[in-house]
């Protein structure tokens, strides 16, 4: 129920939106209704499906609306580049755009994917300086994991994805970008099941969307890693995804994306509506309806 201070929608209400092919997943409006609601704001968060065909489309009529902001989700990240005014050195670095801010009628795309996934890491105690880290995946999720795990100080992170030479781009691109300060390498999904890399890592991420597409995820021996050895799985479910099935199994530490998810809604919502939303609302509200507390 609306709270007494969250006006109805009337002629004065504006809005702020995700689009994705599909959307009716996302757990965004939730999140977002739920903090304009805390601050009394005349506004609302809403879904639109939107294919890929429609995309630049769509984004027009951010402009033309008066829509105040965009989250852009599954396929659109990499194609919006081209509709926008001005694009964030983040964006621009990772060559994808999850959020695009309205600034009278000009559009300016960023990414709040590695400022999010840094912020949760922090939040969850997860320690990775001066370490070696695994990620499994080598797309746009993988680049802003890997732009993270710089910021937070890993020594090595190796990448290791099922087409290796889309991993071998991207642990060179990335090389490029953080200046060497991380030592990238690049592997084939086989590094999953190798005991001596296993043995010296101190986080494991899976960024594909392996637990997604599938059921499974790919063979990893789990129990080869170290006992404090830390799983993130940048999926977020209801049920644990299999990746994290497996480390609890092991009795290894392990989280999923909704963390990242709630950062990122705070960070979007911030560039949205020039506010943030109240402290840990966004994160309680998407763990409750997870089911989580
Ligand atoms: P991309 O499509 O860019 O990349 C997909 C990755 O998954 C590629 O590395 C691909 O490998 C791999 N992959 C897909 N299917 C398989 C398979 N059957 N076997 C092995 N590898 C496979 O997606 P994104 O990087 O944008 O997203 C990856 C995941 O991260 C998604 O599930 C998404 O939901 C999640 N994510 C979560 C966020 C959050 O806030 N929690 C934010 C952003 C993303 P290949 O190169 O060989 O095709």
């Amino acid at each position: 129920m609306a709270s007494r201070r969250h006006p109805p929608i009337s002629a004065t209400t504006r809005l702020t939106a995700v689009f994705g092919d599909p959307v009716e997943h996302s757990m965004s409006p939730l999140m977002h209704n739920a903090a304009y609601e805390a601050l009394g704001l005349d506004r609302r968060y809403v879904a639109f499906h939107v294919t890929a065909e429609m995309l630049i489309a769509a984004l027009r009529g951010v402009a033309a609306l008066g829509i105040l902001g965009v989250n852009l989700t599954v396929p659109h990240k990499e194609r919006a580049m081209r509709a926008m005014d001005e694009v964030s050195s983040e964006a621009r670095m990772l060559g994808a755009i999850n959020c695009v801010v309205n600034r009278r009628g000009r559009l300016i795309g960023d990414n709040t994917d590695a400022r999010g996934f840094e912020r949760d890491l922090r939040a969850l105690n997860v320690g990775v300086s001066g370490q070696a880290v695994l990620m499994a995946g080598a797309g746009g999720a993988a680049a802003a994991a890997a732009l993270a795990m710089t910021r937070l100080g890993a020594r090595t992170v190796v990448i290791a994805n099922r087409t290796s030479e889309r991993a071998r781009r991207l642990a060179r691109r990335m090389s490029r970008i953080t200046g060497g300060r991380t030592d990238f390498r690049w592997r084939a999904l086989d590094a999953l099941i190798d005991p001596d890399l296993l043995g010296r890592v101190a986080c494991v991420i899976n960024a594909t969307s392996m637990g997604l597409t599938t059921r499974r995820f790919a063979p990893l021996d789990y129990s080869a890693t170290p006992y404090d050895c830390v799983f993130y799985d940048m999926l977020y479910s209801r049920a644990p995804t299999p990746f994290i099935q497996g480390a609890m199994r092991a009795g290894r530490r392990a989280a999923d994306g909704a963390g990242m998810l709630a950062e990122q809604g705070d960070l979007a919502f911030r560039l949205f509506n020039g506010v943030a939303a109240p402290p840990g609302l966004m994160r309680r509200t998407l763990m409750r309806a997870l089911g989580r507390g």
